[in-house]
């Protein structure tokens, strides 16, 4: 393993922005894993891990510590009965995952395909799309963890998974995700409930596993940045989650406003891009380069060469604005590494 030095970030990271790292290492197995720590540990740095930086947004002035990308590969499966166990490596990337799954007619992460990033990143985020959310075919995972130097398996039950939250965000550094293993079902099980999958599907109610990766892969081109031509992190704002109270007082103001019960926090979940939108009247808003996409007001579109600072100060301004006109505290989705 080679740590490099003064490594530019911005290349790493689909927002395309952002200062150099410090040192810079690639880590493709435990021990290389354990040997960056080791180093970083000997010269007393901060370390940030980094996936496919696909949901972070670096500062101007880069990270002064060790950065560690998880580079850990390789898929293996299992078939037990009707399911089969596929172990993945963290570095893997997660859409390369779901198209290799659906290849072999594995169903369970099908919705979520075209997301960016790794599945370390995935596992991180929770991540979650057109009526899938990840930790549904979880299974375990295998970490490192920093405060004992050791590797352990966690199950589903201990990884404490919500929206886009995990044990990996509540306690952030303490552990690394090395693989991932998820249980995936031989039997055809479609979920068409996101309204755009019904509306295609109206006329095929069972699909095939590829039809619907093809109709997502679709729907996501209306939807988010071609990164290949501006940067972003998919969402940058978590949708707010507010008491049942909160919840009635704001339907009271805005009656149109779409609202979707949360049974696992006893909350009400709120659509940002819809208050962003209707009640801001703030889509395709833009300060110094960073704008609120025009088909989706949660995601933060930057033109190439805007630096962090514009997007953080948009970020602040949509933020402020929502909490003076709806008295919403809101929360970034996005991991700002400085
Ligand atoms: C165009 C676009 C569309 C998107 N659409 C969606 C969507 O539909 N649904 C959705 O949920 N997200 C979406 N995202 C967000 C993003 O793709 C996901 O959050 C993704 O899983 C992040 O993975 P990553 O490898 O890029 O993580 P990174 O951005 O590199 O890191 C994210 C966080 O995870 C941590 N991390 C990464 N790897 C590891 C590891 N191995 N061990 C421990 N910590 C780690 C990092 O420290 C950081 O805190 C979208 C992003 C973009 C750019």
């Amino acid at each position: 393993m080679y740590i490099e030095e003064h490594v530019p970030l911005a290349p790493h990271t689909t927002f395309g922005i952002g200062g150099p790292a410090r040192y810079f290492a690639r880590v493709g197995t435990t021990d290389e894993l354990k040997e960056a720590l080791a180093f970083a540990d000997e010269k007393n740095m901060p370390v940030c891990v980094l996936g496919g930086g696909s949901n972070v947004l670096i500062d101007d002035r880069g990270f002064r510590g060790l950065v560690l990308q998880v580079a850990i590969e390789g898929i293996d499966y299992e078939i037990e009965g009707s399911q089969t166990t596929v172990t993945v490596g963290a570095g893997e990337s997660w859409d390369g995952f779901v198209s290799e799954v659906i290849d072999r007619d594995l169903w369970g992460v099908e919705n979520l395909s075209g997301i960016p990033g790794t599945v370390g990143g995935a596992v991180v985020g929770n991540i979650g799309a057109y009526g899938q959310v990840q930790s549904q075919t979880f299974a375990g995972v295998d970490v490192f963890n920093t405060h004992s130097k050791t590797v352990e398996r966690l199950h589903v039950t201990e990884c404490r998974f919500g929206y886009r939250e995990s044990i990996f965000t509540l306690e952030a550094g303490k552990y690394i995700v090395i693989h991932a293993v998820y249980a995936l079902s031989h039997q055809a099980q479609p979920d068409l409930s996101y309204t755009d999958l019904q509306k295609m599907f109206a006329e095929q109610p069972n699909p095939p596993l590829r039809t619907i990766r093809e109709a997502v892969l679709h729907i996501r081109e209306g939807k988010f940045p071609d990164l290949l031509k501006e940067g972003s992190a998919g969402s940058f704002f978590k949708n707010p989650i507010v008491s049942k109270d909160e919840a009635r007082k704001l339907l009271e103001r805005y009656p149109a406003m779409p609202q979707f019960s949360m049974p696992e926090t006893d909350g009400v979940k709120i659509p940002l891009g819809w208050l962003i939108d209707h009640v801001l009247h703030l889509k395709g808003y833009s300060e110094g380069g960073a704008r609120l996409f025009e088909k989706q007001a949660l995601v933060i579109a930057a033109r190439r060469g805007t630096s962090a600072s514009a997007v953080r100060a948009l970020a602040n301004s949509v933020r402020e604005k929502i909490f003076n006109e709806c008295g919403i505290s809101i929360e970034h989705e996005v991991k700002i590494i400085s």
